[in-house]
């Protein structure tokens, strides 16, 4: 329940419309796309928008002085429950805090607010020939705040990193109210060692340290160049060795994505003209560059696939390689048709692997699913060894909920067994915190200690990353 006395305080530091109270205002903000949003009701006290930096300092020195969570928001599309005010508070929503300050294109780099939607933000960048190459599959909805601070990636990190490698400085408001610049107050240099990397700490930190209020973007020219190989595998087994033996040829694609034979299921019933070929495994491998590497590097990889006992498509052509990509982007839309009265939930879908044992870590989660008795829709960046491993369920049946909530822990445990992590890029937030302290050891210790001495009263995003 928001008390008279928050919305009065609220309404000294901010306008009528930048405060909500309101219940349905505040249950709007009761989810994300985790699959525990739609089981718990974390509805926070007030939902601010505040579009200014000395705002939030003031909403921050408030929440402090009385003690209250502040759980900073971009789009919601976060699977962890990162931005859910499990503790109550204020949430502060930056979606609507969206402008690109500046694109220095002499400097390779942009200055831009949170609420930064990803896509538009590489609209404006193509308009010079650039791009910021982190690409989530929530490109049209997620924030470059959120991504921030969950240090998202997608399907081309196996070439070009995540987002840490293109954060070049961050204004952020900590826990008291204090602003800092990190990288360098008025710095527009690419490389700079001078002094502790601020940056890195505050980018995958979840909104428990501070929040982003504005960031300085490394961008990029745009490749001259693209072309695709479509791979097929009768057996699974024969299609992760040939990521390896790829970069053994010299060749590093900017993606390599993987399809299990259920997936594969799943985007034929979903819309049957992609008609994709009935085998264990399809492996999509991008290349970019110059034409002639691009030319070069399709033969190699089209090759090896094929001396692997595959069959391979190559082609340049964007409107073929657009109906090729197709299948892939369909996954997530199609993987609930899996079953007829299935629902994909966003649990245990995020694992990270050593290349060595995706195999491996595939086969053991096709026997985890039939022990368990669930389907899971398995894909993703097998480049880097990012496997979405996607259960499917009636979310209805409590005890299909059991069983699944029983298979996702296995699959999290599996991942650690193999030396993998829980999550490659989703993050932590509510749903992974369990695993923290197996995964790290003593340094949670010492991550926790940066967190007191950031935010010493556990304001900010409390509850995320650390039980
Ligand atoms: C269909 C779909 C596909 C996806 N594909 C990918 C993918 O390919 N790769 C990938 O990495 N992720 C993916 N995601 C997950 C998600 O989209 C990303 O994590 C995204 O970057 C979150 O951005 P957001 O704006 O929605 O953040 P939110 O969900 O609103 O917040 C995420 C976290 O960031 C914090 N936060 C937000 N803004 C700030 C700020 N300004 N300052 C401090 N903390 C802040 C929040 O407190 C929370 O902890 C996908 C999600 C969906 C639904």
């Amino acid at each position: 329940m928001a008390s008279n006395s928050l919305k009065r305080d609220l309404l000294k530091i901010l306008n009528s419309n930048q405060v909500r109270t309101g219940e349905i205002d505040r249950r709007l903000y009761s989810y994300d796309s985790s699959f525990l949003a739609t089981r718990n009701s974390f509805i926070p006290d007030a939902v601010v928008f505040p579009n200014a930096t000395h705002e939030v300092a003031a909403i921050l020195r408030y929440a402090s002085a009385q003690g209250i969570p502040v759980v900073p928001r971009g789009a919601g599309t976060g699977e962890t429950g990162g931005c859910l005010a499990c503790r109550g508070g204020i949430v502060l929503d930056l979606s609507p805090w969206n402008n690109v300050d500046e694109v220095d294109t002499s400097n390779m780099q942009a200055f831009v607010r949170p609420g930064v939607v990803h896509a538009r933000f590489n609209r404006q960048l193509s308009d010079h020939g650039l791009f910021f190459p982190p690409d989530p599959g929530s490109s049209q909805m997620c924030t470059l705040g959120g991504m921030i601070a969950n240090n998202s990636s997608g399907l081309r990190a196996v070439k070009y990193g995540t987002t840490e490698n293109y954060v070049l400085g961050l204004r952020i408001v900590l826990a008291s109210g204090e602003v800092i610049t990190t990288g360098g107050v008025n710095s527009r240099a690419i490389k700079n060692v001078s002094g502790l990397n601020l940056t890195k700490i505050f980018v995958g930190s979840e909104g428990t340290l501070g929040v982003i209020t504005r960031a300085r973007i490394r961008i990029w020219p745009k490749p001259a160049a693209k072309g695709l190989v479509m791979a097929t595998f009768r057996r699974l087994e024969d299609a992760p060795p040939v990521v390896q033996e790829v970069y053994r040829a010299g060749i590093m694609p900017s993606g390599v994505e993987i399809l299990d034979g259920t997936a594969i299921r799943a985007v034929n019933m979903y819309r049957p003209e992609t008609a994709l070929p009935e085998v264990e495994a399809i492996l999509l491998f991008e290349v970019d560059g110059s034409p002639p590497a691009v030319e070069w590097e399709g033969n190699q990889i089209s090759n090896i696939a094929v001396k692997a006992g595959g069959k391979a498509e190559w082609s340049t052509d964007p409107q073929r390689m657009a109906d090729l990509w197709r299948g892939r982007s369909l996954v997530a839309a199609a993987a609930a048709r899996i079953r007829p009265d299935g629902t994909r939930i966003f649990a245990g879908e995020d694992i990270s692997i050593p290349l060595d044992k995706v195999a491996q870590a595939l086969r053991e989660v096709h026997r985890l699913s039939a022990h368990y008795g669930i389907t899971v829709v398995s894909f993703g960046h097998i480049g880097d060894g990012n496997i979405h491993t996607a259960p499917v369920i009636d979310i209805d049946s409590p005890e299909e909920v059991k069983r699944a909530d029983a298979l996702v822990d296995a699959i999290h445990r599996l991942a650690i067994e193999l030396n993998g992590s829980t999550t490659g890029e989703h993050g932590v937030g509510l749903v992974r915190s369990d695993y923290a302290a197996i995964e790290h050891g003593a340094a949670l210790q010492a991550m926790q200690k940066i967190k007191q001495a950031l935010d010493p009263q556990n304001i900010m995003n409390p509850g995320k990353i650390w039980p």
